[in-house]
Parts: structure tokens; sequence; C-alpha cells
């Protein structure tokens, strides 16, 4: 089953439930100005962009929430992506791996790891630049390349789609949708492809995660806080009673 585009129509991004907050010590207030920051970003690019999926928000009713979709941008990572395999297999989790195709190139046994895991596998483009500086034809060479490199290795073309830096045009979703495949967007999101710390990496996805379900992290730099904060937040998660699932 692929996702179906959403476009924004909830108000999710204003939740500021206390139950979620957790210490960071000194930090906090970053951790707090992070928040706000992604409110507004989220609010600025969700009625700009194409439609796309953002996070679920299956359930209207208080006592039920909607389940979170972990997903690792910029992979594969010898550094990282076994080491995550181990983290969601301990915790009997799945998750969905946004690769870059010239990172597929190089370390296509990482790939087939994933997938035979059982885990989703999208396209995160090629070369990982930004899309709107290209024609339309070379956003298609993007999304094309990786999508057979990820053919090669598991058999079958990925269905979902993630521009890099979360930003692509109208040209990109008119060649996604030629090619029967969904937008992800994002949703909690950390800066964690910058060295913040586990703490901070947990504290600021924690936050958000209340109407953002969709929660993103880059196993690209920083493996030892990629890792350690994914079990972490992992095991937060399931104490507030959230459940997990791939995106699919
Ligand atoms: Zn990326």
């Amino acid at each position: 089953m692929s996702v179906k585009p959403v476009m924004s129509n909830d108000n999710n991004d204003v939740v500021d439930d206390d139950s979620y907050e957790f210490r960071s010590g000194s930090h906090d207030f970053e951790n707090r100005m992070h928040k706000f920051n992604m409110s507004f970003l989220r609010a600025l690019a969700k009625p700009i962009l194409p439609a796309g999926y953002w996070s679920k928000n299956r359930y209207s009713r208080h006592d039920e929430k909607t389940p979170i979709n972990l997903t690792f941008d910029d992979g594969p990572n010898p550094a990282t992506t076994r080491e995550l395999l181990v983290v969601l297999e301990d915790e009997q989790v799945k998750g969905t791996f946004f690769f870059i195709g010239e990172n597929i190139r190089l370390y296509p046994d990482l790939v087939e790891a994933v997938h035979k895991a059982g885990h989703i596998i999208g396209n995160h483009s090629m070369t990982h630049t930004f899309l709107p500086n290209l024609t339309r034809k070379a956003v298609e060479k993007e999304i094309d390349q990786t999508n057979q490199l990820i053919t090669d290795i598991v058999g079958a073309g990925p269905t979902l789609f993630r521009a890099p830096y979360g930003i692509m045009d109208k040209r990109c979703a008119e060649a996604l949708k030629e090619r029967r495949m969904s937008t992800v967007y994002w949703g909690a999101m950390a800066d964690d492809f910058r060295p913040i710390g586990e703490d901070a990496v947990v504290s600021r996805i924690m936050k958000q995660i209340p109407g953002n379900e969709l929660v993103v992290l880059h196993e690209g730099r920083h493996p030892s806080q990629c890792i350690r904060s994914t079990r972490e937040i992992i095991k937060r998660s399931k104490d507030l009673g959230f459940t997990f699932e791939p995106i699919q």
C-alpha cells in the first residue's frame, strides 16, 4: 500500500502538552526555541510545497496515539546502518530508510541487510543536491538512477521519496506522480546533522512528537549520536504508549 498524499489541514503544530517534557539540563532553552522554530518552518512550508505525507494523524480520540514513523536519512553508512539495525531488532521496531544513490552504490550490502530485516527503503535522490535548482530532466535522473540501484539490490523499486533538505517543487512532484511514487516530508526534527549530542536530539524530538509522529533522524554523520538517540527515543516513546510502524 502506498502513502496517500495528504494536505496540511490540522493545527497540530500548536499542540503544547507539558506531559511530553523531558529534562535536558542547561540546554532546555535552546531545545524550546528549536521546537518553536520547527513549528514555524512547518507552518510556512506545508502550504507552499506540493502535497505529500507529513504525519498520519490517524486518531482523533485523545487516548489513542498515532504510531510513530521513525525515518533515517542520508545512509547507507557503514558506521551507522548495521548498528541501527541492531537497535531496531532489539526493540522490535520497523523503520523507513531514505538512502542516497551514491551511498547505495558504495554499500549495497547495507541496503540488502536493511531490506532483509523488514524495513522500508525510500529514495533520497542520487547526489543529495537541492532539487529546485535542477532541470526537470536532471531531477528525473536523480530519481531514476536511485530507483534503479535499489531495484538491482532488493528486486523492486521504492515507492517513497524524500527530497534532500525536505524541499521540492512542482516539477519534482510531477515526475514522482508519473512514477507512482509518494512524497514524504518531515515532522519532528532535531538538527541532528550537527553534533548537538544525544540528550539534545532526544529532548528536541520528544518535544515535537505529539502531532508530528513522522520523526526524521540522520545517519550520515555523527553515528554514535544517531544510534544512541534512536534507542532512547524508542524507549521513551514506548513508555508514553506510542507504537511504531514504517511508512508504506
Ligand atoms: Zn538528507
